[in-house]
């Protein structure tokens, strides 16, 4: 397991720093109408291989704050969101938003609609994934035959998520709850892979954090539908049984990859910083996502 050192989080007058994730930045608002409630930061450190890496992608954290927001919006009748506010101290402007603290569940709430990672590699293995099975000769990118709930635990820092089945949600959260978090998770991707289609692009799986409140209501907290949660492909270029080009960080782990960047994936050394056309690219690749989905212009 790498080890992962995050650069300090910044220090913002009236909120107290929680929590720091690889990407994201948690406060708890101190005083004021928001008092007690969470200031979710997204910065613009990027994670390839499970390492944050030296280099960061200008405007990305705003980049998945605006396509995030917009995604709850769009959502809105399907399910709560945890978002009470934009109106964000002023050198956080952009990137973060004020949310209600929920009780989240720990349990990473993944749906598929088509089969690649660490699913396909289930499927290689055992011809299932999660537990459900699935019909023989299936390939990297193939089309399930209907999109499927495949639950996966939340890992510490530097740890993988790991994959496992719904009879182990319902040891984590009980019968109803889990039965409720696959049926919001489906319905979500539903919504979404449509009107990602309607962009022209394929929404292979994402990953969606729920949580609680208060009065049992059960909220999507976290981010939603970005690149760093999602795979999103271009629809024209699809085409099962290879690799699919992906509206993400694939250039950068493409390049890690490769000779150029002289870095070992089997040895524990971190990662390089990444050359300026590198995260050129890769800005240009979020930038793109959020465009050709929304249909606003960054
Ligand atoms: P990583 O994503 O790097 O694997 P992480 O999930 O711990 O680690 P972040 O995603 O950066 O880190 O941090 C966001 C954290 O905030 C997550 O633990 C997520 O579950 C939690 N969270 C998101 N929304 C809420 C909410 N409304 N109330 C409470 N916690 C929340
Ligand atoms: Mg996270």
């Amino acid at each position: 397991m790498p080890d992962i050192e995050l650069p300090e989080a910044p220090v913002i007058a009236g909120a107290r720093h929680v929590h720091s994730g690889k990407v994201r930045d948690l406060y708890e608002i101190e005083a004021g109408e928001h008092a007690g409630r969470l200031l979710m930061v997204a910065s613009d450190r990027i994670s390839a291989f499970d390492f944050v890496l030296d280099s960061t992608i200008p405007d990305k954290g705003e980049i998945l704050t605006r396509m995030s927001l917009w995604w709850f919006g769009q959502l809105a009748d399907v399910v709560p969101h945890h978002v009470v506010s934009t109106d964000v101290p002023p050198e956080v402007a952009g990137r973060a938003v004020i949310c209600e603290r929920l009780e989240m569940y720990q349990v990473e709430c993944v749906v598929r609609g088509y089969l690649t990672g660490s699913g396909l590699l289930d499927y290689r293995s055992g011809g299932e994934v999660c537990g459900i099975a699935l019909p023989a000769g299936l390939v990297d990118g193939s089309r399930l035959p209907r999109p499927i709930f495949t639950p996966a635990t939340k890992a510490a820092l530097g740890d993988h998520d790991e994959n496992v089945s719904y009879a182990a949600v319902v040891t984590e959260v009980g019968a109803e709850v889990a039965a409720r978090l696959r049926e919001l998770t489906l319905a979500v991707y539903d919504r979404a892979e449509k009107m990602a289609r309607e962009h022209r692009i394929i929404l292979a799986d994402t990953k969606l954090e729920l949580g609680v409140r208060d009065d049992a209501t059960i909220v999507l907290g976290d981010e939603v539908l970005t690149p760093d949660s999602s795979r999103f492909w271009p629809a024209e270029q699809w085409q099962p049984g290879r690799a699919q080009p992906s509206y993400d960080k694939q250039i950068v782990r493409d390049w890690l990859l490769s000779p150029e960047s002289g870095w070992d994936r089997t040895c524990p050394d971190a990662p390089p910083p990444l050359p300026e056309k590198v995260v050129d690219h890769t800005r240009a690749r979020y930038l793109q996502a959020y465009e050709l989905l929304t249909g606003e212009r960054f």
